[in-house]
């Protein structure tokens, strides 16, 4: 499938996405319920997040924990059903903002940032859900686990910490086929008893989806083009 440019009806994106996914999961006989899309609302001005809310959509993924925390407390007062995820880096010292605000936290890369949650998790009596972001192109600039050190951090993570994983995300290399990385972490996530898949974006939700996703992380094509901002906080806005 070739994404075309999103149109600006959000409420018509957030519909053709769906029944794309509902098609997809179909066709290699999956329940279209298993998979969920994450609307990421990144750097989107606020009047495009409350069209899809007004949509009846409630799951959105954002990838800084500042901007989140800007936006989301206040939109919970009107939609307390909100479900958000937290999907770029997390530095040990947000994660007690992180814990207290994401409903799941996709990224977890290290054995420090496992060790930083679950303290914090005892701390405040609650914990998101626990994803580990897997580095499946082995790129040395890209955070993640690499596949080969999956099985001993799994191990740490449950053990020393006692940390429940729910699921494995990636993000593949932009240069490669997408395709051959969601295999890898479905076959990964098979090995190690994992039940959920956080792969596929604008350009490969359908392939993600075919290949076992659970949920799927999308934004131009729901959203349109992300706004740039001027100012840069050193932060990486993906
Ligand atoms: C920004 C981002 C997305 C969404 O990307 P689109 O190409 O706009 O769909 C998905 N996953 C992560 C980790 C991101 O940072």
């Amino acid at each position: 499938m070739t994404v075309s440019t999103p149109s600006t009806d959000i409420a018509a994106n957030l519909t053709a996405i769906r029944d794309t996914l509902a098609t997809e999961a179909r066709s290699v006989g999956r329940d279209p319920d298993a998979v969920t899309l994450i609307a990421v609302s990144k750097v989107q001005p606020l009047e495009r997040l409350e069209a899809a809310l007004a949509a009846g959509h409630r799951v959105f993924g954002e990838n800084r924990v500042q901007e989140a925390k800007s936006k989301f407390p206040a939109l919970r007062e009107r939609y307390p059903d909100i479900e958000l995820h937290l999907i770029g880096p997390l530095q040990t010292n947000k994660v007690k903002e992180a814990v207290a605000l994401f409903d799941v936290i996709q990224t977890l890369d290290r054995p420090k940032l496992a060790a930083a949650l679950a303290e914090e998790g005892r701390r405040q009596g609650r914990l998101p859900k626990l994803f580990v972001e897997v580095n499946t192109g082995e790129e040395p600039q890209k955070a993640g686990i690499a596949p080969a050190d999956l099985g001993a951090f799994l191990a740490e993570c449950r053990e020393q910490h006692g940390l429940e994983i729910a699921g494995l995300m990636c993000i593949p290399p932009v240069e490669e086929e997408a395709s051959l990385h969601f295999a890898l972490l479905a076959e990964l996530a098979r090995r190690h008893g994992i039940a959920e898949l956080s792969m596929g974006m604008s350009g490969d939700y359908d392939v993600a989806t075919r290949l076992g996703a659970t949920y799927v992380r999308v934004g131009t094509a729901i959203f349109g083009e992300r706004v740039k901002v001027a100012a840069n906080d050193g932060e990486d806005h993906g």
